[in-house]
């Protein structure tokens, strides 16, 4: 049992170029992509990008012969209300590990656009928060809630502003999560890359106070590199918070593994 990345994108995704072989290259562990399943997406010209699931089994299969790694397949679900159907009808036929469910765009701009990130910070957490809401109490059949941060990567806001501007959205945001037991991810490009670390601090505590306690850590990588970035940062924050494992998935079954290995008494070890 081991700790590993459950975010990362290859060329089945619209925003990616890299290769699965250049994350395998980098570990024994299991090896997950989550390739960006997204309807009417502003940043793809309002296309619909549904990932080629037999072509993603076949790299896989090819690479199984090279490479020792357990292969598992997730998938990142971009919830967009006007597409709820057709965003279903690709969930439900086809076969994953695991479900990340996102909220990236407003049906206009991404909310990484310019467009969007001129807008006053405050207008766009709480459009932001109330899509997600909204969007999780039509659909949350899903393992883990990712970057709850999204919209927030292009701003400098303050703990304290989100706490005065999104925590009242955010603790029923984290209600519907722990009723469904979908993890809250760490994501470290947003943590550590767009520096929200100190976002994530207050929403382990909140989504904590909602009764969640199932962790998971992504590196959103979009490139080799960025494979398993900071993991070292946000365990050690999730142990602040008194976390002491990590939630894996395998079709979309928990094992929990723990962030500290059991000590064996080195006298007692024969
Ligand atoms: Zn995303
Ligand atoms: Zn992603």
């Amino acid at each position: 049992m081991t700790i590993y990345d459950q975010h990362m994108h290859t060329l089945y995704s619209f925003d990616s170029e890299a290769q699965l072989r250049d994350y395998l290259t980098q570990t024994k562990a299991p090896v997950v992509t989550t390739e960006h399943l997204e309807f009417d997406n502003p940043d793809d010209g309002g296309r619909d990008n549904l990932p080629d699931y037999a072509r993603m089994k076949a790299t896989q299969a090819a690479l199984a012969e090279k490479f020792p790694n357990e292969f598992l397949l997730g998938i990142e679900a971009g919830y967009f209300a006007p597409a709820d159907a057709r965003f279903r009808q690709y969930l439900d036929n086809h076969d994953f590990d695991l479900t990340l469910l996102s909220f990236h765009h407003d049906g206009h701009y991404d909310y990484l656009d310019e467009q969007l990130i001129t807008m006053p910070a405050k207008q766009q957490l709480e459009d932001y928060f109330e899509r997600m809401l909204a969007g999780l109490k039509r659909f949350h059949d899903a393992d883990v809630l990712a970057h709850f941060d999204y919209a927030l990567r292009r701003f400098d806001i303050t703990p304290d502003q989100l706490e005065a501007w999104g925590k009242p959205l955010l603790d029923q945001i984290f209600t519907i999560a722990v009723e469904n037991d979908l993890a809250l991810e760490l994501n470290t490009k947003s943590m550590y890359r767009w520096g929200n670390a100190p976002l994530y601090d207050q929403a382990i505590a909140w989504y904590q106070a909602a009764g969640g306690h199932l962790f998971t850590i992504g590196s959103d990588a979009h490139e080799g590199p960025q494979y398993e970035a900071n993991f070292a940062d946000a365990l050690a924050m999730l142990k602040r918070h008194g976390v002491k494992e990590i939630a894996t998935y395998r079709q979309h079954q928990r094992t929990m593994v723990p962030i500290e290995p059991p000590v064996i008494d080195a006298d007692n070890a024969y």
